[in-house]
């Protein structure tokens, strides 16, 4: 059997350089917390926190004096500095540059929106950490959209920004931004004028779309490895899905089952931009065992 692993799957740049920054601190022996999940994958969070990286709340750290916490590459809102500083915490800013680009981004937006009365509308999930890290740039005035159903209700007599969380899906993007434009143009009102749509979705994601895409096509059956709670693994195992029928989502090597590579030749691993490279070549090592 021919076992491959996508070299294009796995960390994108931002969390490489979250998960790097993490072991920097942890190996400087000073106690050091990660304010949420450093990556959503329950795996890479147990492995890290078994050196020494615990995982914290924002309501730990109302409690916490002079200690030093990470912020990871999703970022967060300017209250978090502001309560770093307070408590005397010491800040270790793994934000994305990417991230932190769409975070000054929303924020001019969001000044223009307000002196021209506007909105802004973030297409993304509503709670997740980057959304509220954007949503704290605005001072929480701009809306959450998960979809064209949230703009109903919106109302298109005055102008209004659109921004992307990093992770957001490039068609669902076009398609929230083309219904924004009809509907001022139903309410009698040039959209050129009226509205931007800026594309911010992080090009390491919406490639690995086309990407994964090519690599699902040339397999009998695709594992793709994931933790459930990455909306990025989501969506790519959608993809994968509609590419190959034979595609499966695992969390890593214990999730396998053998009945599965029956009548099986080719068989290709891959997985989201939160997925460690090791826990794929788990997968890949319990499938070598399994057959
Ligand atoms: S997906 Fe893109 S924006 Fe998000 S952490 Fe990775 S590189 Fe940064």
């Amino acid at each position: 059997m021919i076992i491959e692993i996508d070299h294009k799957s796995g960390f994108c740049f931002g969390v490489v350089k979250a998960i790097a920054a993490a072991e920097e601190g942890i190996a400087s022996e000073e106690p050091i917390q990660c304010l949420g999940d450093i990556v959503h994958n329950s795996h890479e969070v147990k492995r890290l926190s078994d050196r020494g990286l615990q995982v914290i709340t924002r309501d730990d750290m109302q409690k916490m004096e002079g200690t030093r916490v990470m912020i990871r590459a999703h970022g967060e809102p300017p209250e978090t500095y502001e309560l770093a500083r307070k408590q005397n915490i010491r800040v270790i800013d793994a934000t994305c540059p990417i991230v932190l680009k769409l975070q000054q981004r929303v924020k001019k937006g969001a000044q223009e929106m307000q002196e021209a009365e506007g909105y802004v509308y973030i297409l993304g999930k509503e709670g997740h950490a980057e959304v509220v890290g954007l949503m704290g740039q605005t001072g929480r005035r701009a809306r959450v959209i998960q979809n064209v159903d949230d703009l109903k209700d919106a109302d298109f007599s005055r102008p209004s920004r659109l921004y992307a969380q990093t992770t957001e899906d490039p068609e669902k993007l076009k398609t929230v931004a083309a219904y924004i434009e009809d509907r001022y143009r139903a309410a009698g009102y040039d959209p050129a004028t009226m509205f931007k749509a800026h594309d911010t979705i992080c090009r390491q994601v919406s490639n690995r779309g086309i990407e994964i895409r090519e690599f699902a096509g040339r397999f009998d059956l695709v594992i793709f490895v994931s933790d459930p709670k990455s909306s990025n693994g989501k969506q790519l195992f959608e993809i994968c899905l509609k590419t190959n029928r034979r595609s499966y989502f695992v969390t890593g090597p214990e999730d396998l089952k053998k009945e599965w590579f029956t009548n099986t030749e080719r068989v290709g691993i891959c997985g989201a931009t939160s997925t460690p490279q090791w826990v794929m070549e788990a997968v890949r090592d319990r499938i070598r065992e399994m057959s």
